[in-house]
């Protein structure tokens, strides 16, 4: 039988305020334990909390970017249960008045534009730490009471990589918002999937639903679907159900496994938050704020497109690394005070960026502003390149000097001699070189073609050290043997 996934993904992301959610401690990692705390996050009797007016601000740009509806008023809710890092037994959500209502993401995948529903993104305080120690647990609130946006999207996701693409366009949202370092190794994006099959062909939703926890890349994201996909399709072929459960994934065996069977939100209890005060969002103030989002990344796609001559690929890839997007942009605006940029120039830096500078980079795993070749150096390298004083290929051997020491590129260029030589005078004499002791390499140019000119070609280069302008000896050839046969 053939089964199609129906997938819905929740997604927590981590805001990144100055302050925790309702205190006024310090939203902030450390390594030291219990550092970042106050009476509010550590659920003393008697205190109170205070709404995060930034937290609120983040998560209504959010809404803003993922199209959904923002409410008119929103309020808090306790959403009641028990754990130990969860000092006040309960924790502040949102139940039936998040702040994002209904919106919609677009993804592309393979070139065709997906969209994906969201049901709606919500504010919450996150739970703190508990360290595992022999025979007994240590608890860590550093991370109690910090500022989470859960996303929640409709089961729209019909396939492991359609999930992967969701979710890393959600991270370069938050990155261009930024309201998020959204790092899913580090928890900034936490991501649970809710996976059932139905056969191909049916609309309707199955009858159940598993929740998978525990994913901490992507690749896990994708592995732990396609894991689900085979045991659900197992279960189903045997006529059984599977069962209504949370599942966690397991990644150095790569499987799921059940940890318990799935809540209600009966089981939770939510009730009104009575210490916070409904908020009021105005639609004057939504205006306002709309107006004032920075660029995202669809926007930034089509500009570059527009403004650099970028074909879709080369910009789609710059955009979606947002800080490579930034430093491309500061490249062009470089190369612009020396030249007048034309379309042609914004490919072939598109194409030095994604190609030597990114392998670079990741290599050293450095940020592109981390690196040593500021802006004004690279622009300088592609300047020597459209002049014609330096070779593509020399031009690498130039770049890898720069990026180790941040040289400047015409320094370089002097210390290991790799200047191109494009004076006609100093070509022509070698062609004519060639040309003279090579009788039967003229012979065979004339009558074969191509292959055998591209012989003579490699000779003239040969004679120059290899640091002839291709183009200048490639004319100066052709003209030549013309000359020859008159
Ligand atoms: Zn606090």
């Amino acid at each position: 039988m053939t089964y199609e996934p129906v997938i819905g993904l929740e997604v927590h992301v981590q805001l990144k305020t100055q302050s925790k959610m309702f205190c006024s401690s310090k939203n902030a990692e450390s390594q030291v334990p219990n550092v970042h705390i106050c009476e509010v996050c550590t659920g003393q009797p008697g205190t109170l909390p205070v709404i995060n007016r930034e937290a609120v601000l983040k998560s209504v740009m959010v809404g803003l970017a993922l199209n959904c509806e923002i409410a008119e008023y929103s309020k808090f809710d306790r959403k009641n249960y028990f754990y130990p890092d969860l000092p006040k037994g309960y924790q502040i959500s949102q139940f039936d008045h998040p702040i994002n209502g209904k919106g919609v993401m677009e993804v592309v995948i393979g070139g065709e534009v997906r969209k994906i529903g969201i049901t709606r993104a919500h504010l919450e305080e996150d739970a703190g730490k508990l360290v595992h120690a022999k025979g007994f647990s240590l608890v860590d609130l550093n991370r109690a009471g910090t500022p989470l946006l859960e996303i929640v999207s409709e089961p729209d996701i019909r396939s492991s990589e359609e999930a992967k693409q969701y979710l890393q366009e959600l991270q370069n949202i938050m990155r261009y918002l930024g309201v998020s370092d959204a790092d899913m190794e580090k928890g900034h994006l936490r991501c649970d999937a809710n996976i059932s099959l139905r056969k191909k062909g049916e609309t309707g939703f199955p009858p159940y639903k598993v929740e998978v926890k525990n994913m901490n890349s992507f690749r896990a994201v994708a592995n732990a679907i396609e894991f689900e996909i085979t045991r659900q399709s197992e279960l189903l072929d045997e006529g059984k159900i599977p069962d209504k459960e949370t599942r966690g994934w397991v990644d150095d065996k790569s499987i799921t496994v059940s940890q318990r069977s799935k809540e209600e939100s009966q089981d939770y209890r939510y009730f009104p938050e009575p210490d916070l005060p409904v908020m009021h969002f105005t639609k004057g103030w939504l205006e306002e704020l709309r107006k004032q989002l920075p660029e995202l990344p669809k926007v930034r796609k089509a500009r570059f497109m527009d403004e650099y001559g970028l074909n879709e690929k080369e910009s789609q890839t710059l955009v979606s690394y947002k800080e490579l997007s930034v430093y491309f942009e500061q490249v062009m605006s470089e190369l612009a005070e020396w030249t007048k940029s034309d379309q042609k120039r914004g490919s072939m830096v598109a194409g030095w960026i994604l190609g030597p500078f990114l392998a670079a980079i990741n290599e050293k795993n450095l940020l592109p502003e981390q690196s040593k070749v500021t802006a004004e150096s690279f622009a300088e390298l592609i300047k020597l390149i459209g002049e014609g004083k330096v070779s593509n290929l020399a031009a690498k051997d130039v770049f890898a000097k720069m990026f180790v020491t941040g040289e400047d590129p015409s320094n370089i260029l002097d210390e290991l001699g790799l200047h191109q030589v494009s004076d006609e005078s100093v070509i022509l004499e070698a062609v004519k070189k060639v040309i003279a002791a090579n009788p039967k390499g003229v012979e065979d140019a004339k009558t074969k073609g191509e292959k055998s000119f591209g012989f003579l070609v490699g000779q003239t280069m040969k004679e120059l050290k290899g640091k002839g302008n291709p183009q200048k000896i490639n004319e100066l050839l052709k003209k030549e043997l013309k000359n020859s046969n008159e």
